[in-house]
């Protein structure tokens, strides 16, 4: 692997290849480009042709060649790495022989396999009336290159007569030996919707079984997906998402929704930036994938109970990952595939207008003036409820939560809130925290963003180092730890960033400095304000809501308060 890297980054320039994605534009020894990564007018994103790497000072991402096409094509490491080999024409190391008889086989017989159930559905009119009854037009067909599975041993003869031997088709999950020794097809008499990786390669198949081809009753499951085979896991598939990513990403904002054809019809209505859990629910995986892309998830599950619990669900994971999530009223349909072929412009206009998703929880246990007086079951509902948002991160968005179930429920925000005060802390995964104490990681937290720049200049001349030193204490902990020790290995990277901020105008850079220097303690105390706040508002909470404010907080507060104001007017000044 790692003379694959090394190999790599021999080949490709990192310029030339930046060229392909980004308009650059020369910046003395650097180039600087508007940012792929985030919503820009002036360019922050720097490249260093001398030291192959790229950095955005808007967003804090950075990296080299493979950093990049991870970012900006979606790729996990290993893919990076066989998409810029293919790009440059070179063979990698560790995608081998051993590897390529390994992976290579189960690839090109979901590629073949693939085409065969594209004929089949070519040839079969039920299945394809099926697809035209749920609205499907035939582009869409195509673009997703839906199929049929006949059954029988169909698939397996066809394979082995392309020459793909029996033991890799049973090894891709496509056939199985039945009790009598003989290979049956796994898919039978199934609409067929492939599942593509990020970069488009099919890696597996669900098939929806299709009750109209079969006479009598039948103990057949309605979806059946490809076992999971070593290039297909189940908790890291999305359907759709090789095609919608980039769309996500432009939106910044997701549309998930349950089945394929939920996805299908909301693509084909234009409402493209979507993904569809079918078959795996969602997992941590997804959503971190989903979180580099977007800050909004829209929930759009189906219209029944069994939706709105897999919505309730859906939202304790989401929680943890700090989206905003928003949940979707389909009225009187029973899915978003139902819903767009009813009706695809007031589908569009629907997701256009979604409310928070707590809101739609709540106007649907509250509905206006239907109380039963059962005071033991909403009492269980409210319990229910807090434990919702107790999951939720982020403390500011707790409290406005609280404020709305007290709206809807007529219950007062205090007892809410003492009440979920009391409640046990549930452990919930916290993503990369880890990681973060461990080294300067990537965030998109403004103040963060604020102490790279700075300490890239600080790391570029003893005088910005040493003025910089003197506000260490506005400073996050884990760039302290670098500025204590500017031989460390986190301390690295801010070397490297010095070393393009030595070729940009030094007369700019003083003045940025200053400004920066600014912004940080801004930042630093409105952070030390809202820790003051959400403390005080316990404190409330103990005390009962008639008590008054500390006069020691509050003092506090006001002073907090001028010190920002008056940070505020030098920067306008
Ligand atoms: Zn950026």
């Amino acid at each position: 692997m790692a003379k694959d890297i090394d190999l790599i980054k021999e080949k490709i320039e990192l310029v030339d290849f930046l060229r392909s994605y980004l308009t650059l534009s020369p910046a003395g020894k650097n180039f600087k480009a508007i940012c792929p990564f985030h919503q820009e007018k002036t360019p922050s994103f720097i490249v260093s042709p001398e030291r192959q790497i790229w950095h955005c000072f808007g967003c804090g991402a950075g990296g080299d060649v493979i950093g990049f096409a991870m970012r900006y094509e979606n790729l996990e490491f290993p893919e990076a790495l066989r998409f810029l080999a293919e790009r440059a024409g070179i063979t990698l190391q560790s995608m081998g022989l051993q590897a390529e008889r390994e992976f290579g086989a189960l690839f090109d017989i979901h590629e073949a396999a693939k085409e065969f159930y594209k004929q089949e559905l070519f040839k079969n009119k039920n299945a394809q009336d099926y697809l035209k009854n749920r609205g499907l037009m035939k582009d869409t067909i195509d673009e997703f290159e839906l199929g049929f599975a006949p059954g029988g041993e169909a698939l397996t003869v066809y394979l082995i007569h392309k020459g793909f031997d029996i033991q890799d088709i049973v090894r891709a999950g496509l056939t199985n030996k039945n009790t009598s020794g003989l290979y049956r097809d796994r898919f039978q008499s199934r609409l067929i919707f492939p599942i593509c990786n990020q970069v488009g390669r099919t890696i597996a198949f669900t098939g929806r079984f299709l009750e109209s081809l079969v006479r009598g009753p039948s103990d057949m499951p309605k979806y059946l997906n490809s076992p999971e085979t070593p290039i297909f896991n189940k908790s890291k598939a999305l359907y759709g998402f090789h095609k919608s990513k980039n769309e996500i990403a432009r939106a910044k904002s997701v549309l998930l929704v349950e089945g394929q054809m939920d996805f299908l019809m909301s693509w084909q209505t234009g409402v493209k930036n979507a993904v569809s859990v079918s078959g795996t629910g969602l997992t941590a995986y997804h959503l971190e994938r989903l979180r580099r892309l977007a800050d909004t998830v829209i929930l759009s599950f189906d219209n029944d109970e069994a939706g709105l619990k897999a919505l309730e669900r859906s939202l304790e994971a989401i929680s943890a990952f700090d989206f905003h999530v928003k949940a979707m009223d389909l009225g009187k349909y029973k899915d978003p595939a139902e819903a767009v072929k009813e009706n695809p412009e007031n589908f569009k206009k629907v997701v256009a207008e979604t409310k928070p998703a707590f809101t739609y929880i709540f106007s649907h246990y509250f509905k206006k003036g239907e109380s039963d007086g059962d005071r033991v079951s909403e009492k269980r509902l409210l319990r229910y409820l807090l434990q919702l948002i107790k999951k939720v991160k982020s403390a500011v968005e707790q409290n406005s939560l609280i404020r709305e179930l007290a709206k809807f429920s007529g219950i007062s925000e205090t007892v809410l809130l003492s009440e979920i005060s009391e409640m046990p802390d549930e452990k919930i995964p916290q993503r990369g925290v880890e990681e973060q104490e461990e080294n300067v990681k990537v965030s998109n937290e403004r103040i963060n963003l604020i102490a790279d720049r700075l300490l890239a200049i600080a790391f570029s001349g003893d005088d910005f180092f040493e003025r910089t030193k003197k506000y260490i204490e506005f400073l996050p902990l884990i760039y302290r730890k670098v500025f204590n020790d500017p031989k460390s290995s986190e301390a690295a990277k801010f070397q490297m960033l010095s070393s393009m901020i030595q070729s940009e105008d030094q007369k700019e850079i003083n003045e940025e400095f200053g400004e920066l220097l600014i912004e940080l303690q801004i930042e630093s105390l409105k952070k030390e304000r809202l820790d003051l706040q959400s403390k005080s508002r316990e404190m409330k909470v103990k005390k009962g809501d008639n008590e008054e404010e500390s006069p020691e907080l509050m003092e506090k507060f006001s002073l907090l308060s001028k010190r920002i104001d008056d940070l505020k007017n030098r920067v306008k000044t």
